[in-house]
């Protein structure tokens, strides 16, 4: 979403190219220039002692309807790890132990005009009873064999969920 107003005095904003030629959203009035940067987000594979992996089905857009994995964005004060902790617990009810960084992916949503960059962990399962919170409306463990075959809500889930299976394969 592009930004209509200046944020500094309220005028309304140009779209012109500035310094590196890059176009952006210009103040005509006080000369503020808006710099815009993708969100980051985190989340987890996390697995159960039996190897499965927890999706959640989705209660809000985008991806209403759909499963994916425990994720969200990044609050100002906390870390990536913070993050992806924070979300699985909201998510799911359940606390996480994270393994190791599985993958950094950008994203782009065309129709939109946005993108962020999602960052993933593997964790396992530490404590705590899979319940719905947050924006979750369901919480279940799918096993190697049936996760692809899950109508994910998001390609970047469905490459860390491929990855994940074929090193377990
Ligand atoms: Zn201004």
């Amino acid at each position: 979403m592009q930004p209509k107003f200046c944020s500094q005095c309220g005028h309304l904003l140009e779209f012109r190219p500035v310094e590196d030629n890059h176009i952006r959203p210009v103040c005509p009035s006080c000369g503020f220039i808006v710099y815009q940067n993708p969100p980051i987000a985190a989340g987890v594979i996390a697995a159960r002692e039996d190897g499965k992996v927890a999706l959640v089905l989705r209660g809000e857009n985008p991806g209403k309807g759909l499963w994916g994995l425990p994720a969200g964005f990044m609050e100002i004060d906390e870390t990536v790890e913070e993050t992806a902790v924070r979300e699985c617990l909201e998510e799911t009810g359940l606390t996480v132990q994270l393994n190791q960084l599985w993958g950094v992916w950008s994203y782009r949503h065309q129709a939109k005009q946005s993108s962020g960059v999602l960052v993933l962990f593997t964790a396992t399962v530490v404590e705590g009873d899979a319940r719905a919170g947050s924006d979750s409306v369901e919480v279940k463990f799918f096993s190697l064999d049936e996760i692809l075959d899950v109508p994910l809500a998001f390609e970047t889930h469905r490459d860390a969920l491929t990855k994940w299976k074929g090193r377990k394969t």
